[in-house]
């Protein structure tokens, strides 16, 4: 079938759902339809999920959203895909799921990990592939599985990712992104291939390995059966991708050298453009591929919007009640109160550890501190210690990036805190910078639509989204605020510094005793 489209869909694989979003070619959400899947926890730390469920998420996604929609086959210019990073699952030689999907968020391979830091030069892994050693990454995962589950990392024909899997079951293909590969610590980032020392450690060769193409890679023929309930025709180009947190840089249009996207949601994430990999001496930060040319340098922490949540949820019965009555969100009133207190909280500084933290410390064990406590603190001084706590840690990463790549030019912030605009001005005190909020929903979609109309040569560099994307709201900021935070954030690394015996102690007190 000729295809003359004027539409394109991303396909976003996320952790909680895989959404389908209909673009026209600037941009413009024409429609978009997600179906939600559980994490499975068969055992404390553990996060698994099923990939027949993923799989079939994607095809009702599109269905439902080319259906529902009335868009037809022959509309349907192309399709470009966005998926979770860190997932990994072993296949037999049938290509049957011999595990589930081991997902990012699945923490078995702690003891794993902290062995390759110690004795298997992990510093250096991490320098070749741009991985942080963790158990979020695939190295860890396979170290457990060849350990704890011997038959079956011996009876594993394949092992692949989330995206690897959905592209197997479309096409009968092996095939993985460069940049869903680049977060599994098994790829070189100078070479982009499969890393031989990392693979021969962990005793897998490389035919065990999807083929590795670029982002702009693209696919057709896929298997009649699935295009059909996709509502699309067998011959579309399928666009491979990228990784959601890459793709979010390019969906909220930060795109070029030294531009950054922040996004606080529940956790939260710096993430800046770089023109060749980049790796940090001390390993604080990650180093995954975009598109050709392309790398995302950037850092996750725990510590995000989940801090505010855990007030409202603990601490916060009354402004429940409040707003409740009012008809106001609750997350409004709480940071009303916080705006009574300067900067600085009078002197209250909050490490906001309390799920540990990965970037810039990478400490599982580190836990949340309010210092400097006094009678003349109340109820809003802690709230806006808790906010500024967040931001301080933002800014440990911001820096460690700056490390690393040089200084950013441009600021992107999005995620559940940029609803708020006091929390978005005091983002940009604390870091010293200008921060813009772009109009966008849907950033990894837009990124994978976006990448996609760039592979067929339609939008010849990415800096063309920019105009798609819209500003909703700007924040310079202060000077004499910055000043202060600037003091206060040299006592919260320096406390961090001095804490982190001690928090080893409260954590193996917790766990004696949780
Ligand atoms: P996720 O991406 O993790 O699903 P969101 O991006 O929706 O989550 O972010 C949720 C977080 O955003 C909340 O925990 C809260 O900290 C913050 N948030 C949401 N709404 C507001 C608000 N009106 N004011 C301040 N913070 C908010």
């Amino acid at each position: 079938m000729a295809i003359h489209g004027d539409v394109v869909i991303g396909i976003d694989i996320g952790t909680t759902s895989t959404k389908a979003v209909v673009f026209d070619e600037q941009g413009r959400v024409l429609a978009s339809h997600a179906i939600d899947y559980p994490i499975i926890q068969p055992h404390p730390g553990f996060a698994e999920q099923d990939p027949e469920e993923l799989f079939a998420a994607v095809i009702q996604a599109v269905g439902a959203v080319t259906i529902r929609h009335g868009i037809r086959p022959e509309q349907v210019k192309a399709m470009g895909l966005s998926a979770a990073m860190h997932s990994i699952m072993a296949l037999d030689g049938s290509g049957r799921p011999l595990t589930r999907l081991m997902i990012w968020a699945d923490n078995r391979s702690v003891a794993q990990a902290e062995r390759l830091l110690k004795e298997q030069n992990g510093l250096d892994i991490y320098r070749r592939t741009g991985t942080p050693i963790h158990p979020m990454s695939p190295l860890p995962k396979l170290l457990w599985l060849k350990e704890k589950q011997p038959d079956v990392f011996r009876q594993a024909r394949w092992f692949v990712s989330v995206k690897d899997y959905v592209l197997y079951r479309l096409y009968g293909d092996y095939i993985a992104d460069h940049s869903l590969a680049s977060a599994t610590g098994l790829f070189r980032l100078d070479t982009l291939d499969w890393d031989e020392g990392v693979l021969s450690f962990l005793g897998i060769s490389r035919e065990q390995l999807p083929r590795l193409v670029p982002a702009i890679h693209i696919l057709q023929g896929m298997k009649k059966e699935w295009a059909d309930k996709m509502g699309v025709s067998a011959d579309v180009p399928v666009v491979i991708g990228a990784s959601d947190g890459v793709l979010a840089n390019v969906g909220v249009g930060a795109v070029l050298p030294g531009e950054a996207a922040i996004t606080i949601g529940t956790s939260g994430a710096v993430r800046t453009i770089a023109t060749k990999p980049t790796t940090d001496e001390k390993g604080r930060t990650f180093c995954y591929a975009l598109t050709p040319g392309y790398w995302v340098v950037g850092g996750p922490t725990n510590n995000g919007g989940i801090l505010l949540r855990w007030l409202r949820d603990e601490f916060g019965a009354q402004e429940r009640e409040v707003a409740k009555k009012l008809g106001m969100d609750p997350y409004d009133l709480l940071t009303k109160y916080a705006e009574r207190v300067p900067p600085g909280s009078e002197g209250l500084v909050f490490l906001p550890f309390l799920s540990g933290e990965r970037a810039p410390y990478w400490n599982a064990n580190a836990r949340g501190t309010f210092f400097g406590l006094g009678l003349h603190h109340r109820r809003e001084h802690l709230i806006r210690a808790v906010m500024e706590g967040v931001c301080f840690s933002i800014l440990s990463v911001a820096l460690a990036i700056r490390d690393a790549t040089g200084p950013m030019s441009e600021i992107r912030v999005s995620g559940g805190f940029a609803k708020s605009p006091f929390w978005r001005q005091m983002l940009a005190d604390m870091l010293g910078k200008p921060l813009i909020v772009p109009q966008t929903h849907e950033a990894s979609a837009l990124g994978a639509a976006a990448v996609a109309l760039h592979a067929l040569g339609e939008l010849p560099s990415l800096e063309m989204v920019k105009p798609w994307i819209g500003t909703m709201a700007r924040h310079e900021p202060n000077e004499a605020h910055t000043l202060i935070y600037a003091e206060l954030f040299d006592l919260y690394a320096r406390l961090y510094e001095r804490l982190k015996e001690e928090f080893d102690v409260i954590a193996a007190f917790q766990r004696r005793n949780g």
